[in-house]
């Protein structure tokens, strides 16, 4: 397998924290995150290796949980549209 260079690395990570909404304010010598939620900066302590420890993506103010509520709310909402859309679509074609 190829060395990870260091700008690779940035890149995945960055493209990694996009989804649950934090930014990647700097990489090295440590990283620095933002959640885009409340502005919150905060760096993962990583352990020996450099590696980073389990949920050090989560903001320290608890975003990531309401981040994922709202996600499971509107994926519910869709679900009951969704269903009321084939019920229609099933009443019309009677
Ligand atoms: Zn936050």
């Amino acid at each position: 397998m190829p060395a990870l260079t260091l700008r690779a690395a940035e890149g995945k990570l960055r493209r990694r924290l996009r989804p649950v909404a934090v930014t990647l304010l700097q990489f090295t010598p440590s990283a620095v995150l933002e959640c885009d939620a409340c502005g919150q900066c905060w760096s993962p302590n990583c352990a020996h290796g450099g590696r980073f420890p389990r949920g050090y993506w989560r903001c320290p103010n608890g975003c990531a949980e309401v981040l994922a509520e709202a996600a499971a709310e509107i994926t519910a909402r869709w679900r009951r549209e969704a269903q009321a859309v084939a019920e229609a679509v099933e009443f019309l074609a009677r």
